[in-house]
């Protein structure tokens, strides 16, 4: 299979007032077409960031100051390929050297996003089904003429422009996309769509609400789907609903998908393949195997030890005891992330960063001294070397 999706050594920080944030460094990315990717890690491991930074949603005062983000789309090639002869390599685009409109007029047609909180996503003045019309429309206007990108753009904003003046009364673009919304709506499992297309998003509950915000990512029939915690926020059973949801509309349309996620039970239903985020970093990336059965850093280890249980409401999660450190840049510590709250700490591990190292297949990496040399309790340093060192 090829390759979609290539980012090399992405970094986005944030400028606040504390300083300089290192939300994500240099991080690498593969995706395949077609493949479910999870990236999975505590919050505030820099993993929503790494999400929106592949979809050009970070804002001021965050910024992508490094990096590639390739983009395996032959048509959007051939239409940059004279005035942006930089960043184009074959088929593959990069997104971070096009005009920010190019990349933002693939908003919908080639990448979607679905958030954990559906809220965002909608409009409270308009209907369910209005919303998920007009991204159709959308996208119909964008794919009426694919070769150019120009005209993709204009047509984009005009078309959002005419949206937003033409509907706020109770009004549909067109019959088609109506019946097109709805049909996404019965897609994703609303029960009679046709009326609850007429509804508000107040009226529809959490997990409804979810899946019209499903209905309406799909609405642009999206190469990529980005789906950042699509299920946290909903009871147990919903949440299974929602991933069976998703698995099922991934078997049929062949969509490539990068699922964000704080859980490996997650990952473990839905991935191919799997990056853990620590501190801003990918510290262990793998096929499923590999990060399951196979895995390394003792990072993967703790999550794995507190995975939920999806399908019972009282499963026992284990966290992992200690925080995400900062990732201030001036508070970064010149050692290993992981090194106060690791278990298998040693002596290494304290001297500097530790660097990504291969192990076994070809995509199991990890950023840990582990992958090279062999553990040995006799090295491990007690817990209280870190409370005298500290
Ligand atoms: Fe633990 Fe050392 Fe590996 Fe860091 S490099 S995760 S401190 S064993
Ligand atoms: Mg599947």
């Amino acid at each position: 299979t090829e390759d979609i999706l290539r980012v090399n050594g992405l970094s986005t920080r944030f400028f606040t007032e504390q300083g300089q944030v290192n939300a994500v460094s240099d991080l690498d990315l593969r995706i395949e077409r077609g493949e479910v990717v999870g990236i999975v890690g505590e919050s505030g491991s820099g993993k929503s960031v790494t999400a929106r930074s592949v979809i050009d949603l970070i804002e001021s005062p965050g910024e992508i100051t490094e990096g590639e983000i390739w983009f395996n789309e032959p048509d959007l090639a051939d239409a940059v390929a004279d005035d942006y002869p930089e960043a184009v390599d074959g088929s593959f685009v990069n997104l971070l050297e096009v005009p920010k409109q190019v990349r933002r007029s693939l908003r919908g047609s080639s990448f979607s996003m679905i958030f954990q909180d559906p809220e965002s996503s909608f409009n409270p003045s308009l209907t369910v089904g209005e919303q998920i019309a007009e991204a159709v429309e959308v996208q119909q206007r964008a794919s009426a003429n694919p070769r150019s990108t120009r005209a993709k753009t204009q047509e984009y904003s005009l078309g959002r422009l005419m949206l937003s003046t033409v509907l706020p009364s109770k009004k549909y673009v067109s019959e088609a996309s109506r019946e097109r919304a709805i049909e996404l709506l019965e897609l994703v499992g609303i029960p009679d769509p046709v009326e609850r297309a007429d509804e508000y998003p107040h009226e529809y509950s959490g997990g409804m609400l979810q899946r019209a915000m499903i209905a309406q990512a799909l609405a642009g029939e999206p190469d990529i789907l980005v789906a950042d915690e699509p299920t946290t926020a909903l009871d147990v059973t919903i949440q299974a609903q929602v991933l069976d949801l998703l698995d099922d509309l991934q078997d049929e349309t062949g969509m490539t998908i990068l699922l964000i996620t704080h859980n490996l039970g997650v990952v473990a239903r839905m991935c191919n393949r799997v990056g853990v985020m620590y501190a801003g970093e990918i510290v262990e990336r793998g096929t499923l195997e590999d990060v399951f059965d196979d895995h390394v850093h003792p990072y993967t280890e703790g999550l794995l030890g507190s995975i939920p249980d999806l399908e019972s409401a009282g499963g026992r999660l284990e966290p992992i005891p200690g925080n995400v450190p900062s990732l201030l840049d001036h508070e970064m510590p010149d050692r290993c992330y992981f090194a106060d709250r690791c278990p298998k700490a040693m002596e290494d591990c304290l001297s500097h960063p530790p660097e990504y190292e291969g192990r076994g297949t070809d995509e199991h990496e990890v950023r840990c001294v582990l992958a090279t040399q062999e553990y040995s309790e006799a090295r491990a340093l007690s817990a209280d070397y870190f409370g005298k060192d500290d």
